[in-house]
């Protein structure tokens, strides 16, 4: 459980980096320096039980409600999502969670935990996080927009998916997660301060300690949020944080028929924010594009896209759409995902293509969201009320 500061007069070790949370606790018994011990133990899961009050057992992970697996190929291993919650507050910010405050529920959140193996043959964990329950973007090929948004996470919620998933799913099967890609449920950002504290928390030498480059915020891009983050990637250590764009998409007639922030952010307007973008060494801005038969997959948008991309550093991903519930388009085809790809990549660009994982749980990228909020969301609909970002 998440501690709770009103409760403990303690603030929460995983929204803090471990200089904010010494400063935060130097007025408590031990001072300073039991401060520092706290959080280590703490942020690494090592035995709490003999640490002085009031740092002694404070199990800082969410409650996990559920796992869900699906196997890939035998040397990976199986696609973990993992389930947990996180409480509705009686200020909630939509009606969805007002709903679940006056009714005494839970809010879901959803996370993944996917086997990489790379080229070299080392098998690494990377850990998807969802950034809001639910998600206000509307993307049309989304399990998580049928949602809508129903609240921002925390700082603390966001790290404590990471926390969770390495001490409880992770711990069990000997697997460390090594990377985060902000992909899971929510735009991030729309999120975005907490965000930036949640990936200042993550990358902390004196708790996760996950490399800078090996944490991926992934959005629809959100020009706003993108002017935002281009500022914070000039700040000493934050060149290296992976930067994804779900274009989706090769013209404005397209994106904004499946992506509604186009409406607001044209792909001009997206493409000039993008150029220049404060990169280390050769770490390209990734363009994701999620391949839908009959929407996007013609040889004139593969030649579009490329013509996006030209003034970019970036490298192309294309992603084979993964079908969410009712979806009106089905998977690609294998030859036209291979004809896409190639395509661009005659062009010169350079371009991976993703495998899929986990669709047969809901789990792969664009399906997280729950059955039970989307039902929510239909009877809001039905009697007239809406949620509200
Ligand atoms: S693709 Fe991402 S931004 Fe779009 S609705 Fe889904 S979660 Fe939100």
């Amino acid at each position: 459980m998440v501690i709770d500061p009103a409760q403990h007069c303690l603030p929460d070790p995983m929204g803090l980096t471990h200089a904010q949370w010494v400063d935060a606790c130097a007025h408590l018994p031990g001072g300073r320096v039991e401060a520092s011990v706290a959080y280590k133990k703490l942020m690494r899961d090592a035995d709490s039980s003999l640490l002085p009050e009031p740092y002694r057992n404070r199990s800082p992970w969410l409650p996990v409600v559920g796992e869900q697996r699906s196997m890939g190929p035998e040397a990976e291993g199986e696609t973990v999502k993992v389930l947990t919650e996180v409480p509705a507050r009686a200020e909630g910010v939509s009606h969805a969670e007002k709903r679940a405050y006056e009714e005494g529920r839970m809010l879901p959140v959803e996370s993944v935990v996917i086997p990489m193996l790379g080229s070299t043959g080392k098998l690494t964990h990377t850990l998807c996080v969802s950034s809001q329950v639910g998600c206000a973007m509307g993307c049309e090929f989304c399990e998580t927009a049928q949602m809508g948004l129903v609240r921002n996470l925390t700082a603390a919620e966001i790290v404590a998916q990471w926390h969770t998933a390495q001490f409880t799913h992770c711990r069990n099967t000997g697997k460390t997660i090594k990377n985060i890609v902000f992909m899971g449920m929510g735009e991030p950002l729309d999120n975005l301060d907490n965000v930036l504290q949640a990936i200042s928390v993550l990358t902390d030498n004196n708790g996760p300690g996950i490399s800078p480059r090996g944490v991926t915020v992934s959005t629809v891009g959100r020009v706003d949020g993108l002017r935002r983050l281009r500022e914070q990637c000039l700040k000493t250590g934050w060149r290296r944080l992976g930067i994804a764009i779900s274009v989706n998409a090769p013209n404005d007639r397209v994106r904004d028929a499946i992506m509604p922030v186009n409406r607001k952010w044209n792909m001009a307007q997206l493409q000039e924010v993008l150029i220049d973008f404060p990169r280390s060494g050769n770490v390209p801005i990734m363009i994701e594009y999620v391949l839908i038969p009959g929407v996007n997959d013609a040889d004139q948008h593969a030649d579009e896209l490329v013509e996006f991309v030209r003034p970019l550093h970036c490298a192309v991903n294309i992603i084979p759409y993964n079908p969410r519930r009712d979806s009106p388009w089905p998977a690609p085809e294998e030859a036209d995902v291979e004809r896409f790809a190639n395509r661009v990549k005659s062009a010169g660009v350079f371009t991976k293509r993703r495998r899929t994982k986990g669709r047969d749980q809901m789990a792969a990228c664009g399906q997280l969201g729950t059955q039970h909020i989307r039902g929510r969301k239909m009877i809001e609909l039905t009697t007239g009320e809406t949620d509200q970002a």
